[in-house]
């Protein structure tokens, strides 16, 4: 009798569709299979640039994401008392028709009362676009609470940043540092960079105080103390500059190293770069002993020395400066040892393994390549040691120096797009600083003149009063915090409160938890949003929230709408926002409806294209008035930035037959999902390496619409931006900065990198908060959404105070123990866990697993909301010292990381605090998840 034949491989579905993954921000290719019309599994896409087909506990989570109980179902009116989850299920008619009256009154009056803010989502390309057309300057998106001292300091030095915008030369670096990276953005392509790098015997080392995530598989851990890293950064600097273990040759090629600068103490002119009439900036040629444009071709530049200009005036070049800084003795290795909790001896050994692999094994590809000036290279030449950062340095008030300290240590190892090293990702390299600066003055239709969020090249650009006074209600781009880029939504709460600079009518929050985990100051920030005026009403007038998930921001909105997840609408992951480019080549994807909505909610960006419709809002309504888009899907097609440019760059012209640049193509999405949900486009061979002066590269950026014009891009190791604003403390200049805010310009704009302690370190003393508290993100988990998630729930569902065993044994505690954590601003109680993969001076936890009970829907005993916590309610969002946000000075990032506690055993009946009342969303029955049960019999 035959046997019966066995399915080895029996299909997961009936039907697969191709989309993006959102269960975090890496943006891998996902197969979504179905079976019967209901999710049956997901899948890596093996097609996929980002991941290859591999896909982690996140993305294959995304199944009980989007069957989620905490789904919102329709659009809500708050009825009772803010806070209360008082709510009343409303149409979307009368939705959409109460914010068109709400917001359609403020753009009458003055469309600044309107502050929009956006969290996690991945739309900005048409948020901002939405917010410079409705014409409110007060628009960010969530990179000012997250990680902005990394993309201002890497686009004010490179044009470029770590991140999802560059990445190591997986296929030839040798040596890989990973600073403060814990599991987070790029998550699938750095897993498989490390295997690779792994396979082919390259060091990797990981300086983080805690050593999680990819730290674990690191062949060297180095437990720094928090905010030291910049520290660490000027002693490797140090060695390198003692040991003469610097590559000038591409110092002179691609950077400002040779650009001299004025030295004249007390002048308009200091520090700023010499340059001809043409404003050309200058150095010194060796060969005709005297000044020539620094870009000129066959000159001798000098980059050490001191010189006298023809007009009299003296200068040196950068190197000069950068060599006479860090050569300093504050910068040895003993004087910065014990600050970093890294032995010198440690240091020294990480600047031998540095040089040597730099300049012992430098990378040849034989791979011809012309420079921007024309000139033919045989070869291409790179140092095979790379960096990665994360938000462990970035999140700090020394960050963006930290952060600048990193590239110019890149820098001075010719480490910046070589074979081997840190590589650019299209559209990236942008001139330096890019040149769009932030919208301000308003159009005749009542629009800004350009986008709310760009670039500062110097005080003119500030968004300031004449009275030096902020124009936007979280202070970005003010004196304050003159480069903050991606806004400050951790601001926004307080100052809406305080109606600091002004009162706005209208906070408008997309995905963004800011009554809790997004929150600094948890306690208070909840008092704000319910604060009322003494004839009782609110203080901020009105909250519309839109997000998926019945969060703890819902329970503080008037309105609520309700978003799809992300496998039920469509998503643009475009070159206009953050794509999903690699080194090789350009990229970008689209989710699509994987199904329709088994609910009453609507896809955000569709919901804001209509209210912007409605609105009449320029852009997006047509001559007759009528809406100019269906939905997001049309605008997706059909919008264009700029002739031929679009959200989506594949597939473009009648017959999609263009890419980068071209017509709208009606067939783009489609052509989109034929081919998996992404385009990409290969990055010609011999324009691979040095973007910033590769002549093919620079064409190639230029067809595609990336860059403006082909002329190289100059790393800036000498910020003169920053030493504009210097200059505008000590007087110069027509617009001043506030008396009270001199000191702290002069201090923290230096134009070569700094390094200084925490600013809350700095204010309280070391003996009363010994130790440093941080968090890091559990690599099963992204965010608040992570921590609801049915399947992921199951690995975590509560979290530890972790401290290493000798600091337990200080304090005279033990797994299990309860103990009360306290900074300058508040205190919990927690319990703690001893574990020794920490630096023994820092104390850590997970990021976001703890929730205010009654929300996300989860059950009333729900371990996060009974035995999770949160640090935020330590974190003040004001300095101790004085009424700075606290943040950093230069781009206002939130400084999480610069948490300084006390730790204290409490009494063995401890219980957690503080405890919030309970919130009432609703809650999901208590039964036993049963998903998939069904599909058993119905396996072939
Ligand atoms: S790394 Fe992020 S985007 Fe990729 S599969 Fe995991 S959750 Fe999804």
């Amino acid at each position: 009798m035959r046997e019966p034949e066995l399915n080895l491989s029996p299909s997961p579905g009936d039907t697969v569709k191709h989309t993006t993954c959102y269960m975090c921000a890496c943006r891998c290719g996902i197969k979504v299979w179905l079976r019967d019309g209901a999710i049956r599994y997901i899948q890596g896409n093996p097609q996929h640039p980002v991941n290859r087909g591999v896909l982690c506990a996140k993305g294959s989570a995304g199944i009980m994401q989007h069957y989620s109980p905490a789904r919102l179902t329709k659009p809500l009116l708050r009825i009772g008392e803010r806070g209360s989850g008082e709510f009343r299920e409303i149409e979307w008619g009368e939705a959409l028709t109460l914010a068109t009256q709400w917001l359609g009154e403020i753009r009458a009056r003055n469309p600044n009362e309107l502050a929009f803010f956006t969290g996690r989502d991945q739309s900005q390309a048409l948020t901002g676009w939405w917010a410079q057309q409705f014409g409110t300057v007060n628009y960010a998106a969530h990179g000012g609470f997250c990680s902005v001292n990394m993309a201002a300091a890497g686009l004010y030095t490179l044009g470029g940043s770590f991140w999802e915008f560059g990445e190591p030369d997986w296929e030839h670096c040798r040596y890989l540092m990973l600073w403060g990276v814990a599991e987070d953005h790029d998550s699938n392509p750095i897993k498989l960079g490390l295997g690779k790098l792994k396979a082919r015997g390259a060091k990797i080392v990981a300086i983080n105080p805690v050593r999680t995530g990819y730290g674990a598989i690191a062949d060297e851990w180095i437990g720094i103390r928090p905010g030291t890293d910049g520290l660490l950064a000027f002693a490797l600097i140090h060695e390198l500059l003692r040991a003469d273990h610097i590559d000038l040759d591409y110092l002179v090629r691609f950077t400002n190293a040779h650009w001299l600068v004025i030295d004249a103490p007390g002048a308009a002119d200091d520090g700023l770069f010499a340059r001809d009439a043409d404003g050309q900036a200058l150095c010194w040629d060796r060969g005709c002993g005297g000044p020539v444009p620094a870009d000129a071709a066959n000159i001798q530049p000098q980059v050490v020395g001191e010189y006298t200009l023809p007009d009299g005036r003296r200068a040196r070049p950068v190197f000069h400066l950068v060599a006479e800084r860090y050569l300093d003795p504050q910068y040895t290795l003993d004087a910065v040892a014990e600050r970093c909790g890294v032995p010198a001896a440690t240091i020294r050994r990480l600047a031998r393994e540095l040089a040597e692999q730099a300049f012992e094994h430098p990378v040849r590809l034989a791979q011809p390549w012309t420079d921007a000036h024309g000139r033919q290279h045989a070869e291409m030449l790179g140092r095979p040691v790379a960096f990665h950062a994360m938000r462990g340095i970035s999140a700090h008030s020394n960050g963006f120096h930290t952060c600048r300290a990193l590239h110019l240590l890149q820098l001075l190892l010719g480490a910046v797009d070589t074979p081997g090293s840190f590589r650019f990702q299209p559209p990236y390299p942008k001139p330096i600083p890019p040149p769009n600066r932030p919208g301000r003055a308003r159009r005749a239709d009542g629009g800004l003149d350009a986008a709310p969020l760009g670039f500062i090249h110097g005080p003119d650009d500030l968004l300031v009063g004449a009275d030096g006074a902020p124009q936007r209600i979280d202070h970005a781009y003010s004196w304050a915090y003159p480069l903050a880029t991606h806004g400050m939504l951790h601001t926004v709460i307080r100052n809406a409160w305080a109606a600091d600079p002004y009162p706005i009518d209208t906070l408008f929050l997309f995905m963004a938890n800011m009554s809790w985990n997004s929150a600094m100051n948890t306690g208070e920030t909840i008092g704000w949003l319910t604060d009322k005026r003494e004839d009782g009403s609110y203080r901020i007038p009105r909250i519309i929230y839109a997000d998926a998930y019945a969060s703890e921001m819902v329970a503080y909105a008037d309105l609520v709408l309700p978003d799809t997840t992300y496998l039920e609408r469509h998503d643009c992951i475009s070159l206009l926002d953050r794509p999903i480019s690699d080194a090789d080549g350009a990229a970008d994807a689209i989710r699509h409806p994987v199904l329709e909505p088994d609910r009453d909610v609507r896809g955000f960006q569709s919901v804001l294209l209509d209210l912007g419709a409605r609105l009449k809002l320029p852009g997006m309504i047509d001559e007759n008035g009528a809406p100019r888009y269906r939905d997001f899907a049309d605008y997706m097609v059909r919008h264009e930035r700029a002739p031929g440019i679009g959200l989506l760059a594949g597939w473009r012209g009648a017959n999609g037959e263009l890419q980068g640049k071209g017509p709208p193509n009606p067939n783009q999405l489609q052509r989109y999902i034929d081919n998996g949900g992404f385009w990409r486009a290969e990055v010609p061979e011999s324009a691979r390496y040095y973007k910033m002066a590769n002549r093919d590269y620079l064409a190639w950026a230029q067809s595609m619409g990336f860059l403006g014009g082909t002329d190289p891009i100059v790393l800036q190791l000498y910020s003169e931006t920053l030493q504009k604003f210097r200059l505008a403390a000590q007087g110069h200049g027509a617009l001043q900065p506030p008396d009270h805010e001199r000191e702290r310009l002069k201090r923290y704009f230096d134009p070569l990198p700094i390094w200084y302690p925490p600013f809350e370190a700095a204010a309280v003393a070391n003996e009363d908060y010994p130790l440093h508290a941080i968090t890091q993100r559990p690599m099963f988990m992204y965010h608040a959404w992570g921590s609801q998630n049915a399947w992921l729930r199951q690995i975590a569902a509560r979290n530890y105070l972790y401290l290493h065993p000798d600091t337990a044994a200080r304090y005279g505690v033990g797994d299990g123990d309860f103990v009360e954590l306290r900074s300058q601003h508040a205190s919990i109680i927690v319990p703690v866990k001893l574990a020794g993969n920490v630096q023994p001076d820092t104390v850590w936890t997970w990021n976001a697993i703890g929730k205010r009970r009654g929300a996300w829907r989860l059950a009333p005993d729900a371990p996060e909301g009974r035995r999770g916590f949160l640090l935020n309610h330590l974190i003040s969002d004001r300095l101790p010292q004085d009424e700075h946000t606290n943040a950093d000075p230069i781009t206002g990032q939130a400084a999480w990381f610069d948490l300084r506690v006390a730790i204290r055993k409490v009494d063995a009946r401890a219980s957690y605090e503080p405890q919030f009342p309970s919130l009432r969303l609703g809650q999901a029955d208590n039964a036993p998840l049963r998903y998939g049960a069904a599909f058993r019999d119905s396996t072939p």
